[in-house]
């Protein structure tokens, strides 16, 4: 018998991360909805299961391990392993603002607070979730995380005069946050490479959700494809890497 495929999306209630979820369902996977609500989770997963999908919603805080820990101890005693890791749940600190008007990331005169908030959910959210996920991720024949990063973490891309970026006020928090995760992304595949667990970064584009106001252009479907094509990787496919739809990403 065919083992059951288990994914797990964090901040997956709306936005890239809702997308991923409805798109792992239609592969056929069982899809974990992590939600910081207990309440929009549990509406996210009735939709999925509505449209055919099998999904649950877990509650999840990538902020408060304590919610971390209980939901891979419910995954355990449910599932017994996990297959997939989206680490997707994200804030920019400046609320739902358009980029280029997120002048409260300016280095110079950015509320450290706000800084030390993104950080905390961007950067060591992720190492909460992955490592209380990696005993579970083990148990699975073909282990993959992917980290939901920008191309605002990328430094080439940052330090191009005239790039994509250099219209944007500059940003202390949630560009480092992104960077820092890319580094993460590299740290984590170095160590699990020889376990065969795949662990890359995904870009996916400039997607219209809450995060930017709207101001996105590709829809949310349109942005979760890099993420689901890294969550979906064969065996000899890539680790350490930075993708988004047309290929390799500049760090
Ligand atoms: P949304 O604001 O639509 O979704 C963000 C999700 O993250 C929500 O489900 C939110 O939950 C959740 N979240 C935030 N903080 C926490 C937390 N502490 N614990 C658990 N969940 C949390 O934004 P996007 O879908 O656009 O963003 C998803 C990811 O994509 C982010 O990492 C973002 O940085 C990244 N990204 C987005 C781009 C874009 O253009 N949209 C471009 C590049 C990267 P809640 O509903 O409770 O707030």
């Amino acid at each position: 018998e065919k083992q059951q495929v288990v994914a797990l999306i964090t901040g997956a209630n709306k936005g890239i991360g809702r997308a991923v979820a409805d798109q792992l369902a239609a592969l056929g996977m069982t899809v974990l909805i992590g939600a910081r609500d207990t309440d929009r989770g549990a509406a996210a997963a009735a939709e999925v299961r509505a449209a055919g999908g099998d999904a649950h919603a877990v509650t999840l805080d990538v902020t408060v391990p304590a919610t971390a820990r209980e939901a891979a101890r419910w995954i355990e005693e449910r599932f017994g392993h996990l297959d997939v890791l989206v680490n997707n749940a994200g804030i920019t600190g400046s609320g739902q603002v358009r980029p280029e008007d997120a002048r409260d990331q300016l280095p110079s005169t950015v509320d450290v607070d706000m800084v030390r908030a993104v950080f905390e959910t961007n950067v060591l959210g992720v190492i909460t979730v992955t490592n209380a996920m990696l005993p579970l991720l083990r148990r699975s024949p073909a282990p993959r995380i992917v980290n939901v990063s920008s191309t605002a973490g990328s430094l080439t891309v940052n330090s191009l005069p005239d790039g994509p970026l250099a219209a944007l006020p500059a940003s202390a928090a949630y560009s480092p946050s992104k960077t820092a995760l890319n580094a993460l992304t590299v740290q984590y595949a170095n160590e699990l490479r020889k376990d065969g667990i795949l662990v890359n970064a995904a870009d996916p584009g400039f997607v219209d959700t809450d995060i930017n106001a709207h101001s996105g252009f590709l829809t949310t479907d349109q942005g979760a494809a890099s993420v689901v094509r890294l969550a979906t990787l064969p065996p000899d496919g890539p680790t350490g890497g930075f993708f988004n739809e047309s290929g390799p990403v500049p760090w």
